[in-house]
């Protein structure tokens, strides 16, 4: 999911919609806002899809969310109200609690009552059963929540930024006028003309109001970013841990060629996500990049949308006849979760006349479940979950399969404070 926030900042509405466009890649199944006074627009659908109208031209001050399911029903849309014991409040929440369930089932045990089926409205329990004042409440409910959150409160008098003591998924802020914005990645604020972005560090909370900025530490793990995001889930011209997305990729198809040398004639990236590391791939191997696979823009991320995805791989995902007919070629995606995507891309480019179809992939086979809020699906689902390459290969259907190593991904994103427990299965929590 995405989350984006604006304190003190003129045509909030409109800002927040911007924003949440610049996200609109991290959700695309559900939108909402909530403004000054918690009036509330919430929908099915795109950014501007829902957000038609410019609405409350007066507000300053909001949050808003971009979802895709991890958890929850379809219903279940974000920004959460409620009226506290401290306070009215609102929420939007990026992430998923492992065990998310057991928390719920201990808060009804002490007489809470839930108002839908998300995880996230732990938080506002938390919150309303701790003592103290409301920021004091606040910092207890993180502290009692391992992970995994980035996490935005809407109060009457301030704007609350958190992230989880690993940091597993992303926040960022920065000036905007004399006000504040926050959001999921650092490419949607720079779109706006955000100035001064900096990240929300792990294990903190800062709260924006009109006294000013005040930040609370309140663990001190060692940070855990989550590697899904260099390798698929955010935007190209992101960056995090001072890397850039882009280039990180672009190194993981380097690495990938390093790894496994391989003789063909061309090299065709599965479009949007595969294309950095295609590039890195053609660069290091000398073999030409082009495009064999045309993407129709107007069709969605196909792995968000929970059903028909065959049928919307096959609409979004086009040959082209005359780049691949009769060559042997190399495709190259970012990953392989369910196996349904490739097993689709090397049957077309066969289709198509492709003489040989390889398939490179610049992350490691995802074996395990993703409980921090990447929806990589129950081990059953993940087609190499309990299977070896080369059953895979045989699946999808493949003349060759290979995977880039744990140890090349993280040498091409150069940093070592990552999560990378849907590869290795060393989870951050219990
Ligand atoms: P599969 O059909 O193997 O399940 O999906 C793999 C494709 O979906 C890849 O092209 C990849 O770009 C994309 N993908 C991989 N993991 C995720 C994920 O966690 N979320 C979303 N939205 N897409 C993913
Ligand atoms: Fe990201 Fe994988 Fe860790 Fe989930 S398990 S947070 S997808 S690296
Ligand atoms: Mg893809």
């Amino acid at each position: 999911c995405g989350i984006a926030g604006v304190w003190n900042v003129k045509d909030a509405f409109s800002v927040l919609h911007d924003v949440l466009l610049g996200l609109q890649h991290r959700g695309q199944e559900s939108v909402g806002v909530v403004v000054d006074g918690f009036k509330t627009i919430k929908g099915k659908g795109l950014v501007d899809t829902v957000l038609t109208e410019d609405r409350w031209e007066d507000a300053e001050k909001g949050i808003g969310h971009v979802r895709y399911s991890t958890a929850g029903s379809l219903e279940d849309i974000q920004p959460i109200v409620a009226f506290t014991r401290k306070g009215r409040l609102a929420i939007a929440h990026n992430g998923n609690i492992p065990n998310g369930e057991k928390w719920i089932e201990m808060l009804k045990e002490k007489g809470a009552v839930f108002q839908s089926s998300l995880d996230s409205e732990v938080f506002l329990h938390l919150i309303s059963m701790s003592e103290g004042d409301l920021k004091e409440s606040i910092v207890k409910a993180l502290k009692k929540v391992p992970l995994a959150y980035s996490l935005l409160i809407l109060h009457e008098e301030f704007l609350a930024a958190a992230r989880d003591p690993y940091g597993v998924r992303p926040l960022f802020y920065g000036k905007y006028g004399d006000g504040i914005v926050v959001a999921s990645e650092d490419a949607a604020l720079k779109a706006i003309g955000v100035e001064d972005i900096e990240e929300v560090p792990s294990g903190t909370v800062v709260f924006f109001s009109n006294k000013g900025t005040e930040t609370v530490r309140f663990s001190k793990k060692e940070k855990r970013f989550c590697s899904f995001e260099f390798i698929y889930f955010a935007r190209p011209d992101s960056h995090f841990l001072d890397q850039s997305v882009h280039i990180a990729r672009y190194r993981m198809g380097e690495e990938l060629y390093r790894e496994n040398p391989i003789e063909a004639d061309v090299v065709v990236p599965v479009l949007d996500s595969g294309l950095s590391g295609a590039m890195g791939f053609s660069s290091a191997s000398g073999i030409p990049l082009d495009i064999g696979l045309m993407r129709n823009r107007y069709v969605g991320r196909s792995f968000i949308m929970p059903v028909d995805r065959e049928k919307i791989v096959k609409k979004k995902l086009v040959p082209i006849e005359d780049v691949v007919s009769g060559k042997r070629v190399v495709v190259i995606d970012d990953s392989i979760v369910r196996g349904t995507t490739m097993g689709i891309i090397v049957k077309i480019l066969r289709e198509a006349g492709a003489k040989e179809v390889h398939v490179g992939i610049h992350s490691p086979p995802v074996r395990f479940p993703c409980f921090y809020g990447i929806d990589t699906a129950r081990k059953k689902e993940l087609v190499a979950g309990e299977r070896a390459v080369e059953e895979v290969k045989k699946i999808v259907n493949a003349d060759s399969l290979f995977y880039l190593s744990l140890e090349g991904l993280k040498r091409a994103i150069g940093r070592s404070e990552l999560c990378v427990a849907c590869f290795s299965g060393e989870y951050l929590h219990e």
